[in-house]
């Protein structure tokens, strides 16, 4: 069966004058209509370029070196700009961090609207409104008729950022992205935010790519995890085995600094050390300078990301091979 949303193989560099340096390398997944994937690591760790270079959002000198990307059967990697925009914001939305990022401030949102719907589909002012009064009842602004007058500055950063995903949602995208969602926002509007694209989801006919640091905000919402770290994907499955049995030393150690953890005392475990930079990526499993298990072997070869059948996922790891118990 075709998948919504198949990521082969992708490497995304960056031309500098001294080199390319990679960014994201070999990273394979996929996501059917439904799916609610959260993309979790630190920041630096590939997780928002992967985003990005799904909706062609790279910009110089970043690009997409090698790997396909399959959106309903079709290769957005190799696709031109103007193809990839009539896709972007209309089969695949983006929501991020700061709703400002979306919204105009100097126009009201219901032209913000209707100039969208009218630049992909031939219907009237009166037809466009419609759709956007339909929109922002979907994420629960109250009065959506007179709301429609307003501009950006008089809403507050939760009604803003309920404004951007009715904006995500006027052409009822098959998949949305929605890079940190609810990292600007307080922790009640934070809850209110994630229902709400639970809420959306629920239809089963959209999927949800969810780019966060938060494994908290994860497990709110996704029902599968990729973890990344320093461009890879070092650990991919379900929420629920994910959350409640990590197996990569990266995952344990996101787990560990989550508050109120059961692994965790009265202070947060955070993990020692920082994530790389695309310039110090140390050779082998690029986790290894921070590892609390590292051997021989982890300095100087990386770990291939394999799918362990008795734990119902993918890990890269050498604890993992180790076990003998890995099967590609
Ligand atoms: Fe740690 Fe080695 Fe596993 Fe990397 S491969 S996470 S350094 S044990």
């Amino acid at each position: 069966m075709e998948h919504l949303l198949e990521l082969q193989n992708i490497v995304v560099r960056f031309a500098l004058r001294f080199g390319d340096l990679t960014a994201v390398d070999d990273v394979s997944f996929t996501l059917d209509r439904g799916d609610r994937m959260g993309l979790v690591g630190e920041s630096g760790a590939g997780k928002s370029v992967t985003g990005f270079s799904i909706i062609g959002l790279i910009s110089r000198p970043g690009y997409i070196a090698s790997g396909r990307i399959l959106f309903e059967g079709t290769d957005l990697a190799h696709l031109n700009e103007e193809a990839l925009r009539n896709i972007r914001g209309n089969r695949i939305s983006m929501i991020f961090q700061d709703p400002m990022m979306t919204l105009n401030p100097v126009l009201t949102i219901g032209t913000q609207m209707t100039e969208t719907l009218q630049a992909h589909m031939d219907i009237t002012d009166e037809e466009a409104a419609a759709m956007a009064v339909d929109r922002l009842r979907m994420v629960h602004i109250p009065s959506p008729e007179k709301r429609l007058n307003q501009y950006p500055h008089e809403f507050s950063g939760g009604m803003r950022q309920r404004i951007v995903i009715a904006i995500a949602l006027l052409m009822d995208p098959a998949l949305i992205i929605a890079d940190e969602p609810t990292t600007a926002l307080d922790v009640t509007i934070q809850a209110e935010i994630l229902d709400l694209l639970l809420e959306l989801c629920a239809t089963g006919k959209t999927g949800l790519i969810l780019i966060t640091h938060d494994l908290a905000v994860v497990s709110q919402v996704t029902d599968k995890i990729t973890v990344m770290y320093a461009g890879r994907i070092v650990e991919m499955g379900s929420t629920d085995t994910i959350i409640h049995d990590p197996r990569h030393p990266y995952t344990q150690g996101l787990i560990n600094a989550l508050p109120g953890s059961r692994h965790t005392g009265s202070r947060l475990n955070q993990i020692p050390g920082m994530m790389p930079n695309l310039l110090t990526i140390p050779p082998g499993c690029s986790f290894h300078p921070r590892c609390p298990f590292m051997m021989d072997i982890c300095t100087k070869q990386a770990p291939r990301l394999k799918y362990y059948k008795e734990h119902e996922r993918q890990i890269s790891c050498f604890l993992m091979e180790n076990q003998n118990k890995g099967s590609i």
